[in-house]
């Protein structure tokens, strides 16, 4: 994996049967591991490609905006890439979140009081500097990246009857639209999950158009987007898509119940995802064979999802 300049930094991720379903349940889930990535998380497909691209171009400095797990690896990225990152964060981003960009080498700078105002901090260095700007999900070369995962799919097993994916931003998304496309699978139906206060892309379908959230409403922090990427829409238009938005509730019994039967903890965005199989939801009730993408992510911890319980009133 090290050695060649141009080697990918994502790893190919096991394939594995879902564990704790009843003998013969239906349909049968394999699930995508994710959330065995060097980053925790599915994302650095996507934005390890885009800094690859970036540096190759010339780009002696990345900036990203980003304190979840797109910053986290764009910071990774970079550090394999030995070129220096700045992370422009608001000042509600985590203490955690701040210590793990800097383990990784990044410089962090807290910035405003909401993303928006740190984002524009972060463009306006780009700006200055001639520095390499990394979006978290709306660049043709993060879904290119993205797009990995179902060539990987691809040659590990059968075609299944569905792929059910979280949905935010719709960079994970739209990557998975197009590799499934490369790989002829475009007649296959995505199963988007959203969470309830956080559905852009869910409320976008519905109306035909961009919506736009006021605020996030959900601790699935990392579908957090409050406008999904045009590309995923103009997919949606073009392929079977079906969305589904589940309540942060069923995200949470999610999570506890994959780290129980699987060992691993992930975030509530990718709970939802993987709520559709444990709640036996009538999305994906008709399929006899499906792969659920487990995301992953790295902000979690045995800690907050006992808190999110208790705020959730469990
Ligand atoms: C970013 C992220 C998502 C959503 O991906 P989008 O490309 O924004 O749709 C889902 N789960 C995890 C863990 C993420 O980090």
């Amino acid at each position: 994996m090290t050695g060649s300049p141009n080697a990918a930094f994502h790893i190919q991720t096991p394939l594995f049967a879902c564990r704790g379903l009843p003998p013969g349940a239906a349909p049968r889930v394999r699930l995508k591991l994710e959330c065995h990535q060097p980053t925790g998380s599915f994302k650095i497909r996507g934005i390890g490609h885009l800094c690859q691209r970036l540096h190759a171009d010339g780009a002696g400095r990345l900036v990203s905006s980003s304190g979840g797990n797109a910053g986290f690896a764009a910071a990774y990225a970079a550090h394999r890439l030995s070129v220096p990152i700045s992370v422009i964060v608001p000042s509600t981003t985590s203490a955690a979140a701040i210590q793990r960009l800097r383990e990784v080498g990044a410089d962090v700078i807290v910035h405003g009081d909401d993303w928006d105002t740190a984002d524009r901090a972060a463009r306006d260095l780009v700006e200055r500097e001639g520095a390499g700007y990394v979006p978290p999900f709306d660049h043709p070369l993060i879904w290119r990246g993205n797009s990995t995962l179902v060539d990987e799919l691809a040659v590990q097993g059968p075609r299944p009857d569905a792929v059910v994916v979280a949905v935010g931003g719709g960079g994970l998304f739209s990557g998975i639209a197009e590799g499934m496309e490369r790989a002829g699978w475009s007649d296959v139906p995505i199963v988007a999950v959203g969470a309830e206060g956080a559905d852009a892309f869910d409320q976008s379908v519905r109306a035909g158009r961009q919506v736009t959230l006021p605020a996030i409403g959900s601790i699935a922090k990392s579908l957090g987007a409050r406008t999904v990427a045009q590309a995923a829409l103009d997919w949606q238009a073009r392929r079977p898509v079906s969305s589904v938005v589940v309540s942060d509730r069923s995200a949470l019994d999610a999570c506890k119940r994959f780290a129980d039967e699987h060992q691993a903890l992930v975030e509530p965005a990718c709970g939802a995802a993987l709520s559709l199989v444990y709640d036996r939801h009538q999305a994906i009730a008709g399929f006899a064979d499906i792969v659920v993408v487990v995301c992953g992510g790295i902000g979690v911890t045995t800690g907050l999802l006992q808190a999110w319980d208790a705020q959730l009133g469990g």
